[in-house]
Protein backbone atom coordinates (compact mmCIF):
# COMPACT_ATOMS: atom_id res chain seq x y z
CA UNK A 1 0.00 0.00 0.00
CA UNK A 2 0.91 3.45 -0.89
CA UNK A 3 0.90 5.99 1.47
CA UNK A 4 4.23 7.85 2.43
CA UNK A 5 4.82 11.61 3.64
CA UNK A 6 8.68 11.32 2.76
CA UNK A 7 10.39 13.19 0.17
CA UNK A 8 12.77 10.71 -2.24
CA UNK A 9 16.45 11.40 -1.09
CA UNK A 10 17.35 12.77 -4.34
CA UNK A 11 14.94 15.02 -4.70
CA UNK A 12 15.32 16.61 -1.16
CA UNK A 13 18.79 17.44 -2.36
CA UNK A 14 17.25 19.51 -4.94
CA UNK A 15 15.08 21.07 -2.56
CA UNK A 16 17.87 21.37 0.13
CA UNK A 17 19.96 23.33 -2.86
CA UNK A 18 16.94 25.47 -3.74
CA UNK A 19 16.48 26.71 0.09
CA UNK A 20 20.44 27.79 0.35
CA UNK A 21 20.91 28.85 -2.96
CA UNK A 22 17.38 31.35 -2.34
CA UNK A 23 18.81 32.63 0.94
CA UNK A 24 22.40 32.77 -0.24
CA UNK A 25 21.73 34.56 -3.63
CA UNK A 26 18.05 35.30 -4.00
CA UNK A 27 16.97 37.08 -0.79
CA UNK A 28 19.80 39.60 -1.16
CA UNK A 29 19.41 40.10 -4.84
CA UNK A 30 15.90 41.07 -3.97
CA UNK A 31 16.65 43.62 -1.21
CA UNK A 32 19.17 45.67 -3.41
CA UNK A 33 17.43 45.10 -6.61
CA UNK A 34 13.67 44.43 -6.36
CA UNK A 35 11.99 42.99 -9.32
CA UNK A 36 15.85 42.25 -10.56
CA UNK A 37 14.44 40.43 -13.95
CA UNK A 38 12.70 43.20 -15.26
CA UNK A 39 15.46 45.86 -14.51
CA UNK A 40 16.85 47.22 -17.63
CA UNK A 41 20.05 47.93 -16.58
CA UNK A 42 22.91 45.66 -18.19
CA UNK A 43 24.73 44.79 -15.07
CA UNK A 44 21.61 44.07 -13.46
CA UNK A 45 20.35 41.68 -16.41
CA UNK A 46 24.15 40.25 -16.37
CA UNK A 47 23.61 39.36 -12.86
CA UNK A 48 20.50 37.90 -13.04
CA UNK A 49 21.35 35.74 -16.39
CA UNK A 50 24.68 34.14 -14.10
CA UNK A 51 22.10 33.40 -11.30
CA UNK A 52 19.71 31.96 -13.73
CA UNK A 53 22.26 29.64 -15.49
CA UNK A 54 22.77 28.02 -11.99
CA UNK A 55 19.45 27.28 -11.90
CA UNK A 56 19.04 25.99 -15.09
CA UNK A 57 22.46 23.49 -14.18
CA UNK A 58 20.28 22.39 -11.55
CA UNK A 59 17.21 21.66 -14.03
CA UNK A 60 15.18 23.91 -12.33
CA UNK A 61 14.14 26.11 -15.00
CA UNK A 62 10.25 26.53 -16.29
CA UNK A 63 9.77 23.96 -13.15
CA UNK A 64 5.76 24.22 -13.95
CA UNK A 65 5.83 22.38 -17.46
CA UNK A 66 5.74 18.83 -18.42
CA UNK A 67 8.49 17.52 -19.98
CA UNK A 68 6.68 17.36 -23.63
CA UNK A 69 5.49 21.18 -22.76
CA UNK A 70 9.57 21.92 -22.26
CA UNK A 71 9.96 21.45 -18.81
CA UNK A 72 11.47 19.39 -16.02
CA UNK A 73 8.05 17.36 -15.58
CA UNK A 74 8.54 17.32 -11.67
CA UNK A 75 4.38 17.26 -12.02
CA UNK A 76 2.89 19.17 -9.15
CA UNK A 77 3.28 17.52 -6.13
CA UNK A 78 7.30 18.04 -6.85
CA UNK A 79 6.64 22.01 -7.50
CA UNK A 80 4.42 21.93 -4.43
CA UNK A 81 7.51 21.31 -2.50
CA UNK A 82 9.24 23.74 -4.28
CA UNK A 83 7.03 26.38 -4.38
CA UNK A 84 6.98 26.23 -0.80
CA UNK A 85 10.54 27.17 -0.40
CA UNK A 86 10.39 29.71 -2.97
CA UNK A 87 7.02 31.26 -1.92
CA UNK A 88 8.97 33.04 0.98
CA UNK A 89 11.35 35.25 -1.60
CA UNK A 90 9.53 37.76 -3.69
CA UNK A 91 11.65 37.63 -6.20
CA UNK A 92 12.34 33.32 -6.41
CA UNK A 93 9.15 32.87 -9.17
CA UNK A 94 10.60 35.34 -11.37
CA UNK A 95 14.69 34.06 -11.61
CA UNK A 96 13.02 30.54 -11.58
CA UNK A 97 11.24 31.68 -14.33
CA UNK A 98 8.39 30.64 -12.57
CA UNK A 99 5.99 33.86 -12.10
CA UNK A 100 2.51 34.65 -12.96
CA UNK A 101 0.94 36.28 -15.31
CA UNK A 102 3.64 34.69 -17.71
CA UNK A 103 3.57 30.64 -15.96
CA UNK A 104 -0.35 30.57 -16.72
CA UNK A 105 0.39 32.28 -20.14
CA UNK A 106 2.72 29.52 -21.23
CA UNK A 107 0.73 26.54 -20.06
CA UNK A 108 -1.64 28.14 -22.30
CA UNK A 109 0.72 28.00 -25.73
CA UNK A 110 2.37 25.01 -24.78
CA UNK A 111 -0.80 23.06 -24.46
CA UNK A 112 -2.50 24.55 -27.82
CA UNK A 113 -0.25 26.57 -29.67
CA UNK A 114 0.89 25.90 -32.73
CA UNK A 115 4.74 24.77 -33.59
CA UNK A 116 4.41 28.38 -35.10
CA UNK A 117 3.12 29.80 -32.05
CA UNK A 118 5.62 28.58 -29.77
CA UNK A 119 8.05 29.06 -31.50
CA UNK A 120 7.05 32.98 -31.42
CA UNK A 121 5.88 33.63 -28.45
CA UNK A 122 6.85 30.70 -26.06
CA UNK A 123 10.26 30.20 -26.53
CA UNK A 124 10.94 33.77 -25.96
CA UNK A 125 8.81 34.00 -22.81
CA UNK A 126 10.35 31.13 -21.79
CA UNK A 127 13.70 32.69 -21.77
CA UNK A 128 12.32 35.73 -20.37
CA UNK A 129 13.33 38.11 -23.39
CA UNK A 130 9.60 38.67 -23.54
CA UNK A 131 6.96 39.12 -20.93
CA UNK A 132 2.92 38.59 -21.15
CA UNK A 133 -0.04 39.70 -19.31
CA UNK A 134 -3.61 38.22 -19.38
CA UNK A 135 -7.16 40.34 -20.10
CA UNK A 136 -9.75 38.63 -18.44
CA UNK A 137 -11.67 40.29 -16.65
CA UNK A 138 -13.75 43.09 -17.89
CA UNK A 139 -15.14 46.48 -16.38
CA UNK A 140 -18.81 45.14 -15.88
CA UNK A 141 -17.95 41.62 -14.50
CA UNK A 142 -15.52 39.56 -13.05
CA UNK A 143 -17.00 36.81 -11.37
CA UNK A 144 -19.03 35.76 -14.41
CA UNK A 145 -17.67 35.19 -17.41
CA UNK A 146 -20.86 35.27 -19.17
CA UNK A 147 -21.12 39.05 -18.76
CA UNK A 148 -17.83 39.14 -20.63
CA UNK A 149 -18.56 40.97 -23.94
CA UNK A 150 -15.33 41.72 -25.62
CA UNK A 151 -15.62 39.87 -29.44
CA UNK A 152 -13.46 39.30 -32.35
CA UNK A 153 -14.78 39.72 -36.11
CA UNK A 154 -12.90 38.30 -38.90
CA UNK A 155 -11.96 40.71 -41.37
CA UNK A 156 -10.54 39.04 -44.10
CA UNK A 157 -6.99 38.11 -43.28
CA UNK A 158 -7.29 39.60 -40.04
CA UNK A 159 -9.54 39.48 -36.34
CA UNK A 160 -10.61 42.73 -35.56
CA UNK A 161 -11.32 42.88 -31.56
CA UNK A 162 -13.27 45.56 -29.44
CA UNK A 163 -13.68 45.50 -25.80
CA UNK A 164 -12.73 46.70 -22.57
CA UNK A 165 -10.72 44.15 -19.79
CA UNK A 166 -10.25 45.26 -16.16
CA UNK A 167 -7.20 44.27 -13.52
CA UNK A 168 -4.50 42.81 -16.73
CA UNK A 169 -1.86 42.42 -13.97
CA UNK A 170 1.39 43.62 -15.61
CA UNK A 171 -0.47 44.86 -18.54
CA UNK A 172 1.37 48.05 -19.28
CA UNK A 173 5.00 46.56 -19.16
CA UNK A 174 3.78 43.31 -21.21
CA UNK A 175 5.00 42.59 -24.63
CA UNK A 176 1.72 40.53 -25.71
CA UNK A 177 -1.59 39.84 -24.02
CA UNK A 178 -3.73 36.89 -23.89
CA UNK A 179 -7.10 38.67 -24.52
CA UNK A 180 -9.92 36.34 -23.52
CA UNK A 181 -13.04 37.41 -26.37
CA UNK A 182 -16.55 35.83 -26.29
CA UNK A 183 -15.34 33.87 -29.29
CA UNK A 184 -11.56 32.77 -28.65
CA UNK A 185 -8.58 33.54 -27.03
CA UNK A 186 -6.00 35.99 -28.98
CA UNK A 187 -2.81 36.98 -28.43
CA UNK A 188 -2.26 40.63 -29.28
CA UNK A 189 0.86 42.28 -29.15
CA UNK A 190 0.74 45.36 -26.47
CA UNK A 191 2.16 47.74 -29.13
CA UNK A 192 -0.47 47.20 -31.61
CA UNK A 193 -2.85 50.28 -32.77
CA UNK A 194 -5.73 50.50 -30.75
CA UNK A 195 -4.34 48.68 -27.00
CA UNK A 196 -5.01 52.39 -24.95
CA UNK A 197 -3.92 51.34 -21.73
CA UNK A 198 -5.72 53.65 -19.13
CA UNK A 199 -3.61 55.82 -16.66
CA UNK A 200 -4.80 53.89 -13.62
CA UNK A 201 -5.17 51.46 -12.10
CA UNK A 202 -1.14 51.44 -12.27
CA UNK A 203 0.10 47.85 -12.12
CA UNK A 204 -3.24 46.20 -12.24
CA UNK A 205 -4.31 47.87 -15.83
CA UNK A 206 -7.45 49.08 -17.47
CA UNK A 207 -7.25 48.52 -21.05
CA UNK A 208 -9.42 49.53 -23.58
CA UNK A 209 -9.10 47.34 -26.98
CA UNK A 210 -10.65 49.44 -29.79
CA UNK A 211 -11.04 48.51 -33.66
CA UNK A 212 -7.74 45.97 -32.40
CA UNK A 213 -6.57 44.40 -35.60
CA UNK A 214 -4.21 40.91 -35.36
CA UNK A 215 -4.03 38.48 -37.90
CA UNK A 216 -5.65 35.24 -37.96
CA UNK A 217 -2.87 33.35 -36.43
CA UNK A 218 -3.18 34.92 -33.47
CA UNK A 219 -6.25 33.18 -32.54
CA UNK A 220 -5.15 30.38 -29.86
CA UNK A 221 -6.76 26.96 -29.81
CA UNK A 222 -9.74 26.93 -31.21
CA UNK A 223 -12.46 29.37 -31.73
CA UNK A 224 -14.82 29.51 -29.00
CA UNK A 225 -12.67 27.74 -27.00
CA UNK A 226 -11.58 30.58 -25.18
CA UNK A 227 -13.17 29.20 -21.30
CA UNK A 228 -11.37 25.46 -21.90
CA UNK A 229 -8.04 27.42 -22.46
CA UNK A 230 -8.84 30.04 -19.40
CA UNK A 231 -10.00 26.51 -17.34
CA UNK A 232 -6.58 25.10 -18.38
CA UNK A 233 -5.01 28.61 -17.05
CA UNK A 234 -6.67 29.07 -13.85
CA UNK A 235 -6.75 25.77 -12.78
CA UNK A 236 -2.66 25.47 -12.64
CA UNK A 237 -2.20 29.21 -11.32
CA UNK A 238 -4.47 28.45 -8.34
CA UNK A 239 -2.48 25.81 -7.02
CA UNK A 240 0.89 27.28 -7.81
CA UNK A 241 -0.53 30.52 -5.38
CA UNK A 242 -1.66 28.19 -2.89
CA UNK A 243 1.90 26.32 -2.93
CA UNK A 244 3.36 30.06 -2.58
CA UNK A 245 1.31 31.01 0.42
CA UNK A 246 2.14 28.17 2.61
CA UNK A 247 5.80 30.02 2.69
CA UNK A 248 4.43 33.08 3.24
CA UNK A 249 2.45 31.71 6.25
CA UNK A 250 5.58 29.52 7.40
CA UNK A 251 7.41 33.10 7.19
CA UNK A 252 4.42 34.78 9.42
CA UNK A 253 5.10 31.75 11.85
CA UNK A 254 9.13 31.91 12.12
CA UNK A 255 8.64 35.44 12.94
CA UNK A 256 5.82 34.95 15.10
CA UNK A 257 7.41 32.13 17.15
CA UNK A 258 11.00 34.28 17.18
CA UNK A 259 9.27 37.61 18.57
CA UNK A 260 7.05 35.11 21.80
CA UNK A 261 10.21 34.03 22.54
CA UNK A 262 12.22 37.20 22.60
CA UNK A 263 9.88 39.73 24.22
CA UNK A 264 8.80 39.69 28.28
CA UNK A 265 5.71 41.17 29.51
CA UNK A 266 3.95 41.18 33.28
CA UNK A 267 6.94 39.03 34.71
CA UNK A 268 7.18 36.40 31.76
CA UNK A 269 8.63 36.06 27.56
CA UNK A 270 5.50 36.64 26.07
CA UNK A 271 5.06 32.77 24.92
CA UNK A 272 4.43 31.74 28.41
CA UNK A 273 1.19 33.35 28.28
CA UNK A 274 -1.25 31.38 27.42
CA UNK A 275 -3.58 33.66 24.88
CA UNK A 276 0.07 33.63 22.69
CA UNK A 277 0.50 29.76 22.92
CA UNK A 278 -3.09 29.51 21.62
CA UNK A 279 -1.99 31.89 18.63
CA UNK A 280 0.76 29.82 18.06
CA UNK A 281 -0.72 25.92 17.88
CA UNK A 282 -3.72 27.61 16.18
CA UNK A 283 -1.30 28.93 14.01
CA UNK A 284 0.48 25.79 13.58
CA UNK A 285 -2.23 23.51 13.06
CA UNK A 286 -3.92 25.74 10.50
CA UNK A 287 -0.45 25.78 8.09
CA UNK A 288 -0.12 21.86 8.47
CA UNK A 289 -3.65 21.22 7.54
CA UNK A 290 -3.26 23.81 4.19
CA UNK A 291 0.25 22.08 3.53
CA UNK A 292 -1.90 18.86 3.46
CA UNK A 293 -4.99 19.90 1.68
CA UNK A 294 -2.40 21.41 -1.48
CA UNK A 295 -0.03 18.24 -1.36
CA UNK A 296 -3.07 16.12 -1.48
CA UNK A 297 -4.31 18.41 -4.50
CA UNK A 298 -1.43 18.79 -6.19
CA UNK A 299 -1.00 14.49 -5.84
CA UNK A 300 -4.47 14.19 -7.14
CA UNK A 301 -3.46 16.26 -10.62
CA UNK A 302 -0.67 14.24 -11.18
CA UNK A 303 -2.61 10.91 -10.96
CA UNK A 304 -5.43 11.97 -12.29
CA UNK A 305 -5.91 15.69 -13.85
CA UNK A 306 -6.69 19.08 -13.71
CA UNK A 307 -9.99 19.03 -14.71
CA UNK A 308 -10.77 15.62 -12.24
CA UNK A 309 -9.40 17.84 -9.30
CA UNK A 310 -11.26 20.98 -9.53
CA UNK A 311 -13.28 20.14 -6.04
CA UNK A 312 -9.29 19.91 -4.40
CA UNK A 313 -8.27 22.87 -6.27
CA UNK A 314 -11.56 25.06 -5.62
CA UNK A 315 -10.75 24.26 -1.88
CA UNK A 316 -7.20 24.69 -1.68
CA UNK A 317 -8.30 28.16 -3.37
CA UNK A 318 -10.44 29.40 -0.72
CA UNK A 319 -8.63 27.93 2.28
CA UNK A 320 -5.43 29.46 1.40
CA UNK A 321 -6.91 32.93 1.87
CA UNK A 322 -8.14 31.60 5.07
CA UNK A 323 -4.99 30.53 6.91
CA UNK A 324 -2.88 33.31 5.54
CA UNK A 325 -5.41 36.04 6.93
CA UNK A 326 -5.38 34.06 10.29
CA UNK A 327 -1.55 33.54 10.28
CA UNK A 328 -0.36 36.65 9.34
CA UNK A 329 -3.11 38.81 12.01
CA UNK A 330 -1.55 36.13 14.72
CA UNK A 331 1.88 37.08 13.58
CA UNK A 332 1.18 40.68 13.69
CA UNK A 333 -0.38 40.53 16.52
CA UNK A 334 2.02 39.33 18.09
CA UNK A 335 5.03 41.72 17.07
CA UNK A 336 2.80 44.50 18.48
CA UNK A 337 3.64 47.75 17.40
CA UNK A 338 6.52 46.69 15.03
CA UNK A 339 4.25 44.16 13.39
CA UNK A 340 1.72 47.28 12.00
CA UNK A 341 4.79 49.16 10.41
CA UNK A 342 6.65 48.46 7.19
CA UNK A 343 9.72 47.22 8.89
CA UNK A 344 8.86 43.83 8.49
CA UNK A 345 7.03 41.86 5.66
CA UNK A 346 4.50 41.22 8.28
CA UNK A 347 2.16 44.07 7.15
CA UNK A 348 2.14 43.57 3.50
CA UNK A 349 1.39 39.79 4.24
CA UNK A 350 -1.73 40.64 6.49
CA UNK A 351 -2.68 43.50 3.49
CA UNK A 352 -2.51 40.90 0.82
CA UNK A 353 -4.60 38.29 2.64
CA UNK A 354 -8.22 39.79 0.88
CA UNK A 355 -6.28 40.13 -2.41
CA UNK A 356 -5.94 36.22 -1.77
CA UNK A 357 -9.64 35.83 -1.76
CA UNK A 358 -10.49 37.84 -4.73
CA UNK A 359 -7.80 36.70 -7.40
CA UNK A 360 -8.24 33.94 -9.23
CA UNK A 361 -11.83 33.97 -8.88
CA UNK A 362 -13.67 35.18 -5.61
CA UNK A 363 -13.82 32.84 -2.36
CA UNK A 364 -17.84 32.56 -2.80
CA UNK A 365 -17.60 31.26 -6.07
CA UNK A 366 -15.18 28.23 -5.71
CA UNK A 367 -17.03 27.66 -2.49
CA UNK A 368 -20.16 27.13 -4.27
CA UNK A 369 -18.46 25.22 -6.77
CA UNK A 370 -16.98 22.74 -4.30
CA UNK A 371 -20.22 22.67 -2.52
CA UNK A 372 -22.23 21.37 -5.83
CA UNK A 373 -19.42 19.57 -7.01
CA UNK A 374 -19.68 17.61 -3.22
CA UNK A 375 -23.31 17.51 -2.95
CA UNK A 376 -23.68 15.59 -6.07
CA UNK A 377 -22.77 12.66 -4.62
CA UNK A 378 -25.61 12.78 -2.09
CA UNK A 379 -29.10 11.53 -2.52
CA UNK A 380 -31.93 13.50 -0.46
CA UNK A 381 -33.51 10.49 2.55
CA UNK A 382 -36.41 8.85 1.87
CA UNK A 383 -39.72 10.09 4.37
CA UNK A 384 -39.77 12.65 7.27
CA UNK A 385 -36.34 11.16 8.82
CA UNK A 386 -32.82 11.41 7.73
CA UNK A 387 -30.61 7.79 7.61
CA UNK A 388 -29.08 8.29 10.92
CA UNK A 389 -32.48 8.53 12.46
CA UNK A 390 -31.52 6.16 15.39
CA UNK A 391 -35.14 5.03 16.35
CA UNK A 392 -35.19 3.99 12.91
CA UNK A 393 -31.66 2.48 12.87
CA UNK A 394 -32.43 0.63 16.13
CA UNK A 395 -35.42 -0.83 14.83
CA UNK A 396 -33.36 -2.12 11.61
CA UNK A 397 -30.72 -3.71 13.76
CA UNK A 398 -33.45 -5.38 15.65
CA UNK A 399 -34.57 -6.99 12.46
CA UNK A 400 -31.49 -7.98 11.27
CA UNK A 401 -30.86 -10.21 14.45
CA UNK A 402 -34.52 -11.61 13.99
CA UNK A 403 -32.60 -15.12 12.21
CA UNK A 404 -30.21 -15.29 15.29
CA UNK A 405 -32.34 -14.53 17.65
CA UNK A 406 -34.83 -17.29 16.55
CA UNK A 407 -32.24 -19.68 16.20
CA UNK A 408 -30.54 -18.69 19.53
CA UNK A 409 -33.17 -17.48 22.04
CA UNK A 410 -30.38 -17.10 24.89
CA UNK A 411 -29.01 -14.89 22.68
CA UNK A 412 -32.31 -12.88 22.31
CA UNK A 413 -33.03 -13.33 25.90
CA UNK A 414 -29.59 -11.34 26.51
CA UNK A 415 -30.64 -8.62 24.14
CA UNK A 416 -33.48 -7.71 25.53
CA UNK A 417 -32.34 -7.84 29.09
CA UNK A 418 -29.68 -5.67 28.03
CA UNK A 419 -32.18 -2.69 26.44
CA UNK A 420 -34.24 -2.88 29.77
CA UNK A 421 -30.70 -2.37 31.44
CA UNK A 422 -29.80 0.45 29.23
CA UNK A 423 -33.33 1.53 29.42
CA UNK A 424 -33.49 1.84 33.19
CA UNK A 425 -30.17 3.94 32.98
CA UNK A 426 -31.45 6.13 30.52
C1 LIG B 1 -4.14 40.93 -7.41
C2 LIG B 1 -5.10 40.62 -8.52
C3 LIG B 1 -4.60 40.32 -9.76
C4 LIG B 1 -5.47 40.07 -10.83
N1 LIG B 1 -4.93 39.82 -12.05
C5 LIG B 1 -5.77 39.66 -13.11
C6 LIG B 1 -5.22 39.49 -14.42
O1 LIG B 1 -4.00 39.47 -14.62
N2 LIG B 1 -6.08 39.39 -15.45
C7 LIG B 1 -7.42 39.42 -15.27
O2 LIG B 1 -8.14 39.29 -16.26
N3 LIG B 1 -7.97 39.58 -14.05
C8 LIG B 1 -7.18 39.72 -12.96
N4 LIG B 1 -7.72 39.92 -11.71
C9 LIG B 1 -9.14 40.08 -11.57
C10 LIG B 1 -9.85 38.89 -10.93
O3 LIG B 1 -9.93 37.82 -11.82
C11 LIG B 1 -11.22 39.40 -10.46
O4 LIG B 1 -10.99 40.37 -9.46
C12 LIG B 1 -12.11 38.31 -9.93
O5 LIG B 1 -12.50 37.43 -10.95
C13 LIG B 1 -13.37 38.92 -9.29
O6 LIG B 1 -13.99 39.83 -10.14
P1 LIG B 1 -14.36 41.30 -9.61
O7 LIG B 1 -13.16 41.91 -9.04
O8 LIG B 1 -15.03 42.00 -10.73
O9 LIG B 1 -15.38 41.08 -8.43
P2 LIG B 1 -16.94 40.82 -8.55
O10 LIG B 1 -17.24 39.76 -9.54
O11 LIG B 1 -17.64 42.13 -8.71
O12 LIG B 1 -17.24 40.26 -7.10
C14 LIG B 1 -17.26 41.12 -5.97
C15 LIG B 1 -17.85 40.38 -4.78
O13 LIG B 1 -19.20 39.97 -5.08
C16 LIG B 1 -19.47 38.74 -4.43
N5 LIG B 1 -19.77 37.70 -5.41
C17 LIG B 1 -19.48 37.68 -6.73
N6 LIG B 1 -19.93 36.57 -7.31
C18 LIG B 1 -20.51 35.83 -6.33
C19 LIG B 1 -21.17 34.56 -6.29
N7 LIG B 1 -21.31 33.82 -7.39
N8 LIG B 1 -21.62 34.12 -5.09
C20 LIG B 1 -21.48 34.88 -3.97
N9 LIG B 1 -20.89 36.09 -3.95
C21 LIG B 1 -20.41 36.56 -5.11
C22 LIG B 1 -18.21 38.39 -3.63
O14 LIG B 1 -18.30 38.88 -2.32
C23 LIG B 1 -17.12 39.11 -4.41
O15 LIG B 1 -15.95 39.32 -3.64
C24 LIG B 1 -6.88 40.10 -10.62
C25 LIG B 1 -7.38 40.38 -9.35
C26 LIG B 1 -6.52 40.65 -8.30
C27 LIG B 1 -7.09 40.99 -6.97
Amino acid sequence: MAWDFATDPDFQAKLDWIADFCKREVEPLGYVFPHAVRVPIPKVRELVRELQDQIKAQGLWALFLDEELGGPGFGQLKLALVNEIIGRYPAAPQLFGAAAPDTGNMEMLAAYGTEEQKERWLKPLLNQEMFSAYSMTEPQGGSDPNLFKTHAVRDGEEWVINGEKWFTSAGRVADILFVMCTNGMFVVPRNTPGVEIQPEPRNHNHIVYRDVCVPLDHLLGPEDGAKVLAQRRLGGGRIHHAMRTIAQCKLAFDMMCERALSRESHGKIIAEHQMVQEKIADSYAAIKMLRLLVLEAAWKIDNTSTQEARTEIATVKYTMAKVLREVSFNALHILGSLGTTDLTPIQEMYASAPTMGIADGVDEVHKATVARRVLADYRPHEGYWPTEYIPAKREAAWQAYEPRFQADPELRAAAEGYRDYLKQRA
